[in-house]
């Protein structure tokens, strides 16, 4: 087969080894598998293991660069998620009303330009300048990382536990796309991609419909109801690797929400979890420039969910409609 990256024959690159099932790799298994490739998702631990299963998860552009692009994808990414919770509500994606708190002025958010509408919140609390009120997708992350499996096996896609210890070597017609999170350390030898630790209590669900974001001398704190419980956060440690709650965090974590969102005094803790954001400088969406056979697609930050279909659909870009060649593949390197 020719190499060159131009004159191939008509079915190159069907094949797509898609590594990683966190919410990332299984979006972008689903969007290339609804553009007819062959794919295969291959990883260390399933999706409900992943830190995708942990995230709250709320939209929202959080600890992932750069914006230009971040607000792109997180765009496309709020019409996706409304679609899929307009058409299927066993997905787990429902949109909710929040609000998010700022402690300084502002006369617009950032990232106002992706979402379809915001409206300046009428009380605030003490130490709050800023408020804004908003529907996003809030995702529930068991009941939809389950939904994009599902998906991914009715398109003939398939999912199988591997732990790698480098990318797949190149193949004929097959390209590999990269979305190993804080893997990509070992599998894309890239220093950039560090920890950043956050825990989380789930308690029982309250009433609570509502979502609250702010910050506060700690960090982020949020409230995110779900169907049955509300996930609230949280922490950001930098550079932690360990995936050990802490009981002081937790008990800070529901006194410092509880000081928002009153509602929470009492409620019963289900659950206590940290997941590591995989952040980088840079979001990582190319092809790897000495591998054009393999797309990278990781460093999402705190935003994995929140920019999902937009760098899944990219990702497909980059990889080519069925019938078209998509760079030349570099056979073993
Ligand atoms: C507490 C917390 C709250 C969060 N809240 C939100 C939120 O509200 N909204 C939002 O958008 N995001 C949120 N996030 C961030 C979000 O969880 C991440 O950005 C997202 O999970 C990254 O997804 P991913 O698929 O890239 O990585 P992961 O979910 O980490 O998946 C990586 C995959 O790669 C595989 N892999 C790695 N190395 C190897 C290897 N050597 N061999 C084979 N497979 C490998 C893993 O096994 C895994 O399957 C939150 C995160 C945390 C921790």
């Amino acid at each position: 087969m020719s190499t060159d990256g131009l004159g191939t024959g008509p079915w190159s690159a069907r094949r797509v080894i898609v590594v990683g099932a966190g919410v990332v790799g299984l979006s972008c298994a689903v969007r290339l598998l609804e553009d007819g490739h062959r794919v295969d998702v291959v990883a260390r631990d399933l999706p409900r293991e992943t830190t995708s299963a942990v995230a709250a998860a709320l939209w929202y552009p959080y600890l992932a660069e750069p914006r230009e692009r971040v607000l792109g994808w997180a765009t496309r990414t709020y019409a996706a998620l409304a679609e899929i919770a307009a058409a299927d509500p066993d997905a787990g994606v429902r949109l909710r009303e929040g609000t998010e708190l700022r402690r300084e002025a502002a006369r617009a958010p950032w990232w106002a330009a992706a979402v379809p509408a915001y409206s300046r919140a009428g009380s605030l609390p003490p130490g709050y300048a800023t408020g804004w009120s908003l529907a996003v997708p809030v995702v529930e992350t068991p009941v939809y990382l389950g939904w994009l499996t599902a998906r991914l096996e009715a398109l003939g896609g398939t999912l199988t536990r591997l732990n790698l210890s480098a990318l797949p070597p190149g193949a004929p017609d097959t390209v590999v796309v990269d979305c190993s999170g804080l893997g990509a350390r070992l599998l894309g030898a890239d220093r950039s991609v560090t920890p950043v630790a956050g825990q989380v209590v789930v308690v029982e669900q309250v009433g609570l419909d509502r979502w609250t974001l702010a910050e506060d001398d700690r960090g982020p704190i949020y409230v995110v109801p779900r169907s049955r419980d509300v996930v609230v956060g949280g922490t950001e440690d930098h550079g932690e690797w360990s995936r050990t709650p802490s009981p002081a965090t937790a008990e800070a974590i529901l006194a410092r929400a509880t000081a928002l969102v009153p509602e929470l005094g009492g409620a019963r803790v289900r659950q206590h979890r940290v997941g590591l954001r995989p952040a980088r400088p840079e979001v990582r969406l190319e092809h790897d420039p000495v591998r054009p056979d393999v797309v990278h697609c990781y460093g999402h930050g705190g935003a994995g969910v929140t920019l999902s279909w937009g760098c899944a659909e990219e990702v497909a870009r980059l990889v080519g409609p069925v019938g078209r060649h998509v760079g030349r593949h570099a056979r073993g390197s």
